[in-house]
Formats: structure tokens, sequence, C-alpha cells
């Protein structure tokens, strides 16, 4: 797999170190402290007006896809141009205000020039998000002392192209939750069950499962065989060797964590997914224990084969009177086909998506 998909990576970071509340961390935050002058909290109250009023964002969202669409049309010529409507004479009086602002801000970047073209692209699928709030975890109790919360994403491999992944979900858990905990975050239809109101850090593994982090595999139902095998599958790199303690007893902070680099997670087999951390920023105090989902994308189905209308709930095997085996088929059209006289045909249901 390409790696620079995700990368480049950061420098190793110790967590507990990260966290100590002395030491070279403070000194570099109070280094930098002196030297910023303001910080994007304080508009942060000015943005969530602006945003909450109907009229203010509706102009700030209209006339920066006016803004991307004419830059798109200015770099390809040839295309098609649509017809515009034209704007109205009169705005209410805040948005002319708003935009007599915005007009004379001394903020170069906010303005998009012909240098962003290159850097536009149309959405796509993984920037939606299919989830209205961020999904709150079970909350447990949080341990005593200085945590950092770590963001991380989930990818997957594309079923198209198993070269390239894409980024599935978002997460965020704090730093004295174990592998077992980040594991049970992870949105995927093939684990044993995705149970949100089972206690934290109670009970055994829910699933068997290990993860590689900087060259170690940890797992509790692996045995030594697979890590071998594992250690030996790239010749290139080091090998891996197995973690001191499972996946119930390796808390976050007793990791040293690359940002931007895939750790690699296997489950159910052959079911791989890859870690990569986003961010790592210090937990205030008031911080609650609560992990986090903040970020699902739309779940990609195969669509019908006879219909291609809608996603497929059933995969049939071995029915001479479709062109292929397996075949996805939605509920309707596997029941307008009637019954097949062969004994060997056989309907398999699809796993439910239902993960919101
Ligand atoms: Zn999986
Ligand atoms: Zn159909």
């Amino acid at each position: 797999m390409d790696y620079s998909l995700f990368g480049p990576p950061s420098e190793l970071i110790n967590i507990a170190a990260f966290i100590a509340p002395t030491g070279t961390r403070s000194e570099v935050l109070h280094e930098q402290d002196s030297s910023v002058d303001c910080s994007v909290f304080d508009i942060r109250e000015e943005l969530n007006v602006l945003w909450n009023t109907p009229a203010l964002s509706a102009h700030i969202t209209k006339k920066f896809e006016h803004t991307i669409s004419t830059l798109h049309s200015a770099s390809n010529p040839t295309k098609k141009k649509r017809p515009r409507l034209p704007d109205p004479d009169n705005y209410p009086e805040e948005v002319t205000t708003l935009q007599g602002k915005l007009d004379v801000s001394s903020l170069l970047s906010a303005r998009l020039g012909a240098t962003a073209v290159p850097f536009l692209r149309n959405p796509k699928n993984t920037d939606y998000n299919t989830l209205l709030h961020p999904k709150i975890w079970s909350d447990g109790e949080v341990s005593p002392g200085h945590h950092a919360i770590i963001t991380f994403s989930v990818y997957n491999r594309v079923p198209w192209d198993t070269s390239l992944v894409a980024r599935i979900s978002q997460h965020e858990i704090l730093s004295f939750r174990t592998l077992s905990d980040l594991y049970r975050l992870l949105p995927c239809p093939y684990k044993d069950s995705l149970q949100t109101d089972k206690p934290l850090n109670t009970g055994p593994s829910p699933s068997q499962f290990v993860i590689c982090v900087e060259g170690v595999a940890y797992g509790d139902s692996y045995d030594k065989k697979l890590v071998d095998h594992l250690g030996n599958m790239s010749k290139s790199k080091k090998p891996l060797r197995k973690g001191t303690f499972g996946v119930d007893e390796t808390q976050l902070a007793s990791l040293s964590l690359r940002i931007g680099q895939p750790y690699w997670l296997v489950h159910q087999g052959n079911c791989e997914h890859f870690i990569v951390l986003d961010q790592i920023s210090i937990a205030s105090e008031e911080r609650t224990a609560h992990m986090q989902t903040l970020h699902i994308s739309p779940t990609l189905l195969d669509l019908c084969r006879a219909c291609t209308k809608v996603p497929a709930a059933w995969t049939i095997l071995n029915d001479i009177r479709l062109g292929e085996s397996p075949c996805p088929l939605c509920g309707p059209c596997w029941r307008n086909m009637g019954t097949s006289e062969d004994p060997t045909v056989v309907p398999i249901p699809l796993p439910s998506y239902d993960i919101t």
C-alpha cells in the first residue's frame, strides 16, 4: 500500500512526557505564548453568531460557492457556463455591513485567488459526515492525573482499488484509555457487535484483534505464531515483537506514537483497518471521561445488479439465472425472481450498516 496517502508522519511523541505538567513541554509552550497576540477563541463567539444568523450564513455560503465557480470557469474556459441569476439590488443591512467588514479585512488568505485553483476539488464522499452531533460513548470514570485528548481516524481500503484507502470515521479518546477502548470505537459491520451501552473497561475483550504500533504487535487473542508471521511478512522492515501487556492493559498514555503514521489493525481473521492519529492535545481539568465519535463517512453500498437503483440487501450464490455469482440484489428484485429449483442456490443477507 502507498503510505504517502497519510503522511508525512511526525516525530515519535511520548504521550506520558507530553502530558507531564513540568519539563520541556511547558517551557516550549511558554515560549510560544509570548509571541502569540491573538487566538481563535477571540473570534469564536462572533463566528457562532454569524453562522446562526440565516441571512448572514446564507450570504457567506453563496459568496463562497460563487467564488469557486468563477475560479473554475476562469481556469477552464471551454466549460459551459451556467446562467446565473442576478444578485438582488438590496441586501439586508446586516449583510451589507458584514460584506463591508470582509472587504477591508487584512487577512489575505481569506480571499481565494487564481493560485488556489490547483488546491480546489469537488467534495468527496468521505468529506460528508453522517453524524449531526458527536456520538458520546458511555462515560466511565476519569482516572486522576493529567490526560491527553487523542483524535484519530480510521481508514479502510477501498473495494475497487486495494492500494487506496479512504477515511471512514474519526474519534476522540483520552490517553488513560486502553487499546481495547480504542477498538470499541471502530465502526465495522464485521465486529461481533457494536454495544454502545456496555460499560467501558469492564468484561473481556470485545473481540479478537491485533494492532501494530511502532514495531510492537498488541493483541490478547493472537498467539506468538501470528506475531512471528507478521514479523516475517515484510523483509525490508524491522520484525515485530509482541507487546508486554495485552490490549486490555495497554493504556494509550504508555505508548509513543506518531501523528500521521498508519497503525495496522486486523480482526475477524482478515478484516483490516488503519488507525491514524490526527492530533494530540492536553485535556482540560473539566474534561469528562467520555469517548466520542466525531465523524462517520456515508457507507458506499453495492447497488442491486438487477435494478441498479437501490443498495443490495442480499448476495446470491450459484443462481444460474443471474449473470454472476455472488450477485448483489435488493429485496424486491430477489422476491420478484421467485424461488429457484436449484438446491445449491444460497441467498446471504448483507450486513446491516446501521451504525449511526
Ligand atoms: Zn473490520
Ligand atoms: Zn433491485
